[in-house]
């Protein structure tokens, strides 16, 4: 959408770029912006232009996510947008930090983008006595509103939007449908379970995997291969906080809980055949993550792929990968049904054997 001449500076249109966070808390965005008064611009879905636009203004090695986070900054003022939503998530949770690019996210925008547009650049901070309330409380007199009953109707409306949502992705709801849903203040729940022969959890960043352009469809294409497919939205958040407890780690980072939490609790529950890691080339995090859920997927002797993508990953050799893979757990969950089933058929023949010998013990008695 063109917003250019229908908006002026006080118009009350906030821009959210479609990334990084837009993919763990746009519905309580939504409902929030909406309680204040405010109607959303989102930025255009990530395409190779758009990624394009974004790595022209930052370093090479910063990592993929970041370069189209700033070409979504980039498509919004495009557009016309003059306010965007620009947080610094520096902790979610009292020493559960988010990496350094997220926490600096203003920074980087004011440092990279020359062209002007106010930025609402609130700050979450809970390892510092900086609350969710205090993060709202900023957004809102960043935008010049101060009526305290407004600010926590919105709030409260927000977090409806989200626990709608997240109900919905546990039940095993899409994220994009989810997301529709959640937005329209609509619900669902899935019903039927849909049994395919081998089932697989992705341990990856939300903006990584839900983002179709950054995974390449992994999802849809891993269900097109008779896939069931698991992820960190699937999870409730405790069971994915007592999942990472369980197998000895700790929670780190504020995005551990669709990594190591999604991928320890599938492993633990015994659901999946193996584990998919998607993660962006260079990302730190991701790197420790992704490392230690090897150590304990070797452990538990299911078997790992680590896909590891950046701006040039081209589509054929990434699905070959995905490919071999599944191939590969196909071939052994095939082989372990063919063993339990001779297993079945060898102790069915030896109950057999001695249902016969007992059969011919009486008549020899007899004799
Ligand atoms: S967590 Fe990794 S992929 Fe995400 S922004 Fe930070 S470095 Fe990039």
């Amino acid at each position: 959408m063109d917003i250019r001449n229908t908006i002026d500076s006080n118009s009350k249109i906030i821009g959210i770029p479609r990334a990084i966070s837009y993919y763990y808390n746009y519905p309580f965005y939504y409902g929030y912006f909406k309680a204040l008064g405010y109607d959303i611009v989102l930025s255009d879905k990530t395409t190779t232009k758009l990624i394009n636009e974004g790595s022209k203004h930052v370093v090479s090695d910063t990592c993929l996510p970041i370069k189209v986070f700033v070409g979504h900054v980039v498509n919004l003022i495009s557009k016309g947008c003059n306010k965007i939503f620009i947080p610094s998530l520096q902790s979610t949770a009292y020493k559960v930090n988010n990496c350094t690019k997220v926490r600096g996210l203003p920074e980087i925008i004011r440092n990279v983008i020359d062209k002007p547009f106010t930025m609402i650049e609130p700050t979450l901070d809970k390892t510092n006595d900086i609350s969710f309330k205090d993060f709202c409380f900023d957004t809102a007199n960043q935008l010049g509103i101060y009526d305290e009953s407004l600010i926590n109707q919105a709030i409260k409306s927000g977090w409806l939007m989200y626990d709608n949502f997240k109900q919905m992705t546990v039940s095993g709801i899409p994220f994009e449908e989810a997301l529709e849903n959640a937005i329209n203040n609509k619900t669902a729940k899935k019903t039927i379970e849909i049994v395919k022969p081998i089932s697989v959890v992705i341990m990856a960043h939300g903006y990584n995997l839900f983002d179709e352009r950054i995974s390449m469809r992994l999802i849809p294409k891993l269900e097109n291969m008779g896939v069931k497919v698991y992820t960190g939205l699937n999870v409730s958040k405790q069971d994915a906080i007592d999942s990472i407890q369980q197998i000895g780690e700790i929670q780190y980072w504020a995005n551990e809980l669709d990594l190591t939490g999604a991928a320890a609790y599938y492993m633990l529950n015994g659901k999946i055949d193996g584990i998919i890691a998607l993660s962006a080339f260079g990302c730190g995090p991701d790197s420790l993550m992704v490392k230690e859920m090897e150590y304990h997927a070797v452990e538990n002797k299911l078997p790992m792929i680590h896909l590891n993508i950046d701006e040039h990953t081209g589509e054929a050799g990434f699905l070959t990968r995905v490919e071999a893979f599944v191939d590969m757990l196909l071939r052994k969950k095939r082989r372990k049904i063919e063993k339990n089933n001779i297993k079945l058929f060898q102790s069915s023949k030896s109950e057999n054997t001695k249902v016969s010998q007992e059969q011919k013990e009486p008549s020899l008695t007899i004799v």
